[in-house]
């Protein structure tokens, strides 16, 4: 890969990094801010109707952080193989990933078809 796309790949990935770090920062906020309201401003009666939309929401909440967990540790994982040289080698067979699948998808360690089989499972 030549040194002025590698380089492009990285900024894309710190921009990416700081997002995410941003966004789970603000989720962690909200998250505190939930729970002082919940104990200051509802008694338990208030507490036992608005149980059901509660829980619904928490769960949404968890999910997104783990998806943004997830990704988080995709785009460390990718900052760490520009590190080590292995960055957009597939991670099964060891050859290129396109750079195009790279511009679309800058933590991608797979090539597509060995991304196609993982989705097939074994
Ligand atoms: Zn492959």
């Amino acid at each position: 890969m030549k040194e002025k796309d590698l380089q492009n790949f990285m900024n894309k990935l710190l921009k990416e990094k700081r997002r995410l770090e941003g966004e789970l920062k603000a989720f962690a906020l909200d998250l505190a801010e939930n729970q002082a309201a919940w104990s200051g401003e509802h008694s338990y009666e208030n507490h036992l109707a608005d149980l059901g939309t509660d829980t619904a929401m928490r769960e949404t909440d968890v999910s997104f952080e783990y998806n943004v967990r997830d990704l988080l540790n995709r785009v460390n994982d990718a900052l760490a193989r520009i590190d080590d040289g292995t960055y957009g080698l597939c991670k099964v067979c060891g050859k290129p990933i396109p750079v195009e699948r790279l511009r679309a998808i800058p933590w991608a360690d797979l090539c597509i078809e060995d991304k196609r089989k993982e989705e097939m499972g074994p």
